[in-house]
């Protein structure tokens, strides 16, 4: 075996599907018995439900510049998607329908706000729309951490030279950005928790760069926003293909135990039970960054680099609700996706205060037996971990504690499907701990809490030798197409710079 990845989220998998096409002999060994991480999905009485990612965009058409799309072409794979434009919206201002694209937000602003606000948000997209370019001025899949990215990203010079003074507005908070156009409160509001969503912070401390991609992506005209028909299996499922049709190979239930160090290396890893898998050029963890640090010997790599990891600040965790619903007689005007904030005042990080419904049955058939709906909804990344630290989940206050904090989940389906409780057939309160448990993640965090402008995400690099990291704790951060860029950047750091050069032919950049 040339190299083992710890984890198959879609980091790891973009990373491993790469890899195997670069020629590397690859085994990923994923703890869990479905594959995917964050982004696996599971069937429940017939329901087929997501257990994370509902938003997708700028993956169904080629060339695009979600890393997620240039990971699919590299290694020749894909689903089907289906497209829609519009989510709806249950705000303080009142309850709405938006879509993507440059104008109907103006339109909404309009009758919101008045004429001044559609004039500042008219003002910031004009300010973003330079920033968007030089957010994609070079490609992620031309990145690579050594000297060979001086060839590989040598084709793109000349685009970063021509954007050179806008990137580097880029490398600050969205915030600095925000503050110097809009003075508008829901605008502010509304971008606020936009970044929330990206980046599990606020504007003041997600990346310009994070919110000018997104701006590329969302606002450009005849925009549409993607989903992956069988939902986000049939994503992971295209990656997993992508892997063995390189001869890559995935072990499910196969979790590791410890990496193990010989002479100052990583050579492999030691699988619960005791079984041991080497890897002769690499070993690279998906597990984010707590959970990779207990299974790094701790005197094999030093002192510092585990007490600066260790106290990476982290975001919090999520509670959802799966629902499995007969849908009879509901709208037809039901929308795929739903946001309802309670009150902007409490802050857009307070636990119990914003709701995302994904609804994903009504664009794609094949989720739920005909004349129901699967739904998904969740407190995205704001139910703090804390309020669940060592309760035991066959407890009657677990219990207690599960319904009440489902309680605002409810109330906001509510407002689409009043009588929501009535048609469940299926009904799955997941917690912090369920989230943990699950996605195998430290804590069910969303993920690192970096601060843009006051540090950065860590690079796929460690001190160990043979020993790298992908996903959502290193550089470029939360989010399916930044783990997949994570992923692609620490296969192009393995490949040599020929090989990584016909793969970016590949992409059609
Ligand atoms: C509810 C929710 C909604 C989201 N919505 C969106 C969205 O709409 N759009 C978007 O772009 N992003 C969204 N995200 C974020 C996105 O899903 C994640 O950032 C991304 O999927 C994380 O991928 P990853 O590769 O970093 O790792 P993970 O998905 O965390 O995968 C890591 C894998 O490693 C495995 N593992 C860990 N330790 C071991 C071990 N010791 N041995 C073997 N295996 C191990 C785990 O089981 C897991 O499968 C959402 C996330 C959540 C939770």
């Amino acid at each position: 075996m040339d190299i083992i990845i710890i984890g198959s989220g879609i980091g790891g998998l973009s990373c491993a599907a790469l890899l195997a096409r670069y020629g590397y002999k690859v085994t990923v060994c994923e703890s869990h018995s479905i594959p995917g991480g964050a982004a696996h999905s599971f069937i429940y009485n017939g329901f087929k439900f997501d257990s994370g990612p509902s938003l997708y965009s700028g993956l169904s058409y080629s060339p695009s510049n979600n890393p997620l799309r240039q990971v699919l072409d590299a290694i020749g794979s894909d689903c089907e998607w289906v497209n829609y434009h519009t989510w709806g919206c249950f705000l303080p201002e009142g309850d709405f329908n938006t879509s993507v694209g440059p104008d109907q937000f103006c339109e909404i602003l309009l009758k919101l706000r008045g004429e001044k606000a559609v004039n500042e948000w008219r003002e910031l997209q004009r300010i973003m729309t330079p920033l968007a370019k030089a957010a994609i001025a070079i490609p992620t899949a031309a990145v690579r951490y050594d000297w060979g990215a001086l060839k590989t990203t040598g084709k793109f010079a000349p685009s970063l030279i021509k954007h050179f003074f806008n990137v580097s507005k880029l490398t600050g908070p969205f915030s600095s950005i925000i503050d110097g156009v809009v003075t508008d409160s829901f605008i502010r509001n509304w971008l606020n928790m936009l970044c929330f969503l990206l980046s599990g912070l606020p504007a003041d401390g997600t990346s310009a760069a994070e919110v000018a991609f997104m701006f590329a992506d969302w606002y450009r005209p005849d925009v549409m926003l993607d989903y992956p028909i069988g939902g986000s299996a049939a994503l992971v499922n295209a990656l997993v293909r992508g892997l063995e049709k390189h001869d890559g190979k995935l072990l499910l239930k196969t979790h590791v135990e410890e990496i193990i160090v010989e002479n100052q290396r990583a050579v492999g890893v030691r699988l619960r039970g005791g079984k041991e898998i080497r890897a002769s050029t690499a070993v690279i963890s998906n597990a984010s960054v707590w959970d990779t640090l207990n299974l790094i010997p701790p005197e094999s790599v030093p002192q510092q680099f585990i007490q600066k990891r260790k106290s990476t600040p982290e975001c919090e965790s999520f509670m959802h609700l799966h629902l499995g619903i007969d849908a009879r007689d509901i709208g037809s005007d039901l929308q795929c996706h739903y946001i309802f904030v309670k009150d902007w005042e409490l802050g857009i990080t307070a636990p119990q205060n914003l709701v995302l419904i994904s609804i994903p049955s009504v664009i794609d058939s094949s989720l739920a037996p005909p004349g129901k709906h699967s739904i998904h909804v969740y407190t995205p990344g704001n139910e703090p971990y804390d309020l669940w630290q060592g309760m035991d989940r066959n407890s009657q206050d677990y219990k207690r504690q599960k319904e009440s904090r489902a309680q605002i989940m409810w109330e906001a389906l509510q407002k689409i499907i009043p009588d929501i409780r009535s048609r469940c057939e299926v009904t799955l309160i997941g917690t912090p701990l369920t989230h943990e448990y699950y996605l195998r993640r430290h804590r069910g965090s969303y993920g690192p809490a970096i601060r843009a402008g006051k540090a950065l995400f860590p690079s796929s690099n460690t001190p160990l030798k043979g020993l790298m990291c992908c996903g959502d704790s290193t550089f470029p951060g939360i989010g399916l197409p930044a783990v997949a860029a994570s992923g692609m950047i620490a296969a192009n750091t393995l490949a040599p710079v020929r090989k990584h050069l016909e793969m970016l032919n590949t992409i059609k950049n």
